[in-house]
């Protein structure tokens, strides 16, 4: 299912005989990017090696450290706001923050984390996307 140039990448033509997959409802899911019916994830966080349904390689998609920037982004903001309100309404003691927090911060990080991965990996294969690299030959 390997293209010339890219592993995990269609040849050409092979794409278009496929049918369109919503790179958001796949990413959401946690579906294969180029069928949207097989799982994305071997567990909880890992990304499976092939696809089970279409056998489409799964082994290039690399998201890197994107999905934890925007964990980062998102429940930041999120938990920061959650504890302005708590402490401008009640000014409960440290633990009660703590209490209240870390549940929020460690369950939305894994939520977080499995469905941006997703999207991130379906979004790059629906973008054709891949690490930069210069067309011309290296000089010798
Ligand atoms: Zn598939």
């Amino acid at each position: 299912m390997a293209g010339p140039d890219r592993p995990g990448t269609p040849p050409p033509g092979e794409a278009s005989r496929r049918p369109p997959v919503s790179p958001l409802r796949a990413g959401l899911a946690g579906r294969c990017p180029a069928c949207g019916r097989g799982a994305l994830f071997d567990g909880l966080l890992a990304l499976k090696p092939a696809c089970g349904h279409c056998g489409h390689d799964l082994s290039a998609a690399d998201p890197g450290d994107g999905p934890a920037v925007f964990v980062v982004l998102i429940l930041g903001i999120l938990a920061g706001g959650l504890g302005l309100i708590v402490e401008m309404r009640a000014h409960p003691p440290l633990w009660v923050h703590a209490l209240i927090l870390l549940p929020v911060i460690g369950g939305g990080t894994v939520a977080l984390l499995r469905v941006i991965k997703g999207l991130l990996v379906c979004y790059e294969y629906h973008h054709d996307a891949r690490e930069a690299r210069l067309d011309r030959d290296p000089e010798p």
